[in-house]
Parts: C-alpha cells; structure tokens; sequence
C-alpha cells in the first residue's frame, strides 16, 4: 500500500476533517472507473470518520462539496511533483 501523500497519519491516526480518532476509514480522492486504483497508486488517500465518510455528513453520502474539496486537494498535491497533463492522462480528468 502506497503512503499517503496528503495525511501523514502513520503514528496517529486521525480524521482529516474533525480529528475525531473513532471510526476511521481510509478514503480514497478520486474514485470511479478505475480511478481509485490511480488514488491508491499515488498516495491521494486520507482517513475520515464514519460521519465524514458514509454518515449523514459523509463525503458518500450526498457531502458533494467535501468530496470536492478533497479532489481539488488531491491534484494539488500530485501537481507538486507532476505535470497537470500527467494527472489527466491517469485520471482521465481534471478538477483544477
Ligand atoms: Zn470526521
Ligand atoms: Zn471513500
């Protein structure tokens, strides 16, 4: 499993929105049509409590404005080592 590059939670884990330590999950950028293996590939993975992830404030369950905001992070921080051409040759679009 690739390190995130976003979150550095390998000594405490933690969730990216709240801190909250219970519940948590290993949330992935950029899903869809293959894109979630590209999101593990590169790092572009966070964690997230249940809330934040598949709860009533999750990014899965209607929080549109988070997962995007997450999306937006995540070709941040691959642009910090790679083209925006690079980003949509492997994940086919760009939220930037
Ligand atoms: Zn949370
Ligand atoms: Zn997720």
């Amino acid at each position: 499993m690739a390190k995130s590059i976003i979150q550095d939670y390998e000594e405490e884990p933690w969730c990216y929105v709240c801190g909250s330590t219970d519940w948590l999950h290993s949330h992935h950028c950029i899903e869809g049509s293959g894109r979630r293996v590209m999101s593990e590939k590169y790092g572009l993975k966070l964690l997230l409590c249940m809330e934040h992830h598949t709860g009533k404030y999750g990014v899965h369950n209607g929080n549109h404005e988070l997962a995007r905001e997450l999306q937006e992070l995540a070709q941040r921080k691959f642009e910090e080592t790679h083209t925006r051409e690079e980003f949509r040759k492997e994940f086919g679009l760009s939220f930037l």
